[in-house]
């Protein structure tokens, strides 16, 4: 679920919890992810009761770059609520994975970050994810912070002031991987240095970015009720559907028809004759749709070769 998904009424959550078991037979994981800034105990009972397997995740871009950014619509920090959602986990015994992402502001702070994270026992899982945001629109229908707007809309047209380049983030990669490999790997898992580490052992993998398993294979729940694919794509893209109308093979066409657009399948065919595919399986479609429309295919295509080049030379010098 992305979004906001704690927006939703527990009773429509409920309705999901249905219309997930009727399709049980296809799903393979189910995943929430939350701001954390509404998770509270009724919520964590909810959920354990009716979504069991359910993977939660909460967004964290750690001490020092996370206000910057993660603001409320009144510009308040989000930061303490965020820190109150870990310590209720901790007290409740559950496990959540954190999605970080990599803004400008975080690009000196590596070491630091995978620290923090560390020092919270509940989080067992970290995904880091480069904030590659080149221009910036707002969808139909999207409310913005006044101030948000305005750095959007007053910034250099080819890139976002809190963006990053591909190659930035393959510097602080390796700084982060750096700290955790030498002092935090036994508090939390790592991606994607962990899936790089399993394609390299041909184990299966989960994560979207190095799986043939793409945009197909994931769903988002919008707190206005409707379904879409994934919320990294544009939401024309795919399109969104009611929940009550929806239905997994009606999505799978709609997929289908997205994969036959001209750069879609011009990105995929070039996968095709790349050394590395085995390893990269592809990237993410939306984030390499982004690039190219701003002549940086080839520097996504570099930041995936060099960590895996990076990830390679690290199994090389570990002992058996
Ligand atoms: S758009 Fe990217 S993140 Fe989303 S499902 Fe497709 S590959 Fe994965
Ligand atoms: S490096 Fe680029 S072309 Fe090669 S497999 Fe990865 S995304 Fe595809």
């Amino acid at each position: 679920m992305g979004g906001e998904p704690l927006l939703y009424s527990k009773r429509r959550f409920k309705e999901i919890a249905e219309l997930l078991k009727t399709h049980s037979d296809k799903i393979t994981r189910v995943t929430m992810q939350t701001n954390g800034t509404l998770l509270n105990k009724a919520w964590l009972s909810f959920l354990t009761e009716h979504f069991p397997s359910l993977q939660l995740g909460i967004s964290c871009d750690g001490p020092s770059s996370h206000d910057a950014l993660r603001q409320d619509y009144q510009n308040r920090p989000s930061l303490k609520d965020v820190e109150s959602a870990f310590r209720l986990c901790e007290s409740e015994n559950i496990n959540i994975g954190v999605i970080c992402v990599v803004t400008r502001s975080s690009l000196e702070r590596a070491a630091e970050t995978a620290k923090y994270f560390a020092a919270w026992s509940c989080i067992k899982a970290v995904k880091l994810v480069p904030c590659f945001d080149y221009s910036g629109h707002a969808e139909p229908g999207t409310r913005r912070r006044e101030k948000l707007a305005q750095l959007i809309y007053t910034s250099r047209p080819e890139m976002l002031p809190w963006a990053i380049t591909a190659e930035a983030y393959t510097r602080f990669l390796a700084s982060f991987s750096s700290a955790w490999q030498s002092e935090f790997y036994r508090h939390y898992i790592l991606e994607p240095d962990i899936t790089i580490i399993r394609k390299f052992s041909n184990a299966s993998v989960n994560h979207c970015h190095y799986s043939a398993k793409k945009c197909g294979h994931v769903l988002t729940l919008y707190p206005d009720g409707q379904v879409g694919a994934c919320d990294e794509l544009c939401k024309s893209d795919i399109g969104l559907i009611p929940t009550h109308r929806f239905n997994l093979e009606g999505f799978t066409e709609r997929v289908a028809a997205f994969s036959n657009d001209a750069v879609v399948s011009r990105l995929q065919q070039a996968c095709q004759a790349c050394d590395y595919y085995s390893v990269c399986g592809g990237g993410c479609i939306a984030t390499r749709r982004r690039l190219a429309e701003h002549g940086r295919e080839a520097a996504y295509c570099q930041h995936r070769i060099t960590l895996i080049n990076n990830t390679s030379a690290l199994i090389e010098a570990t002992p058996c």
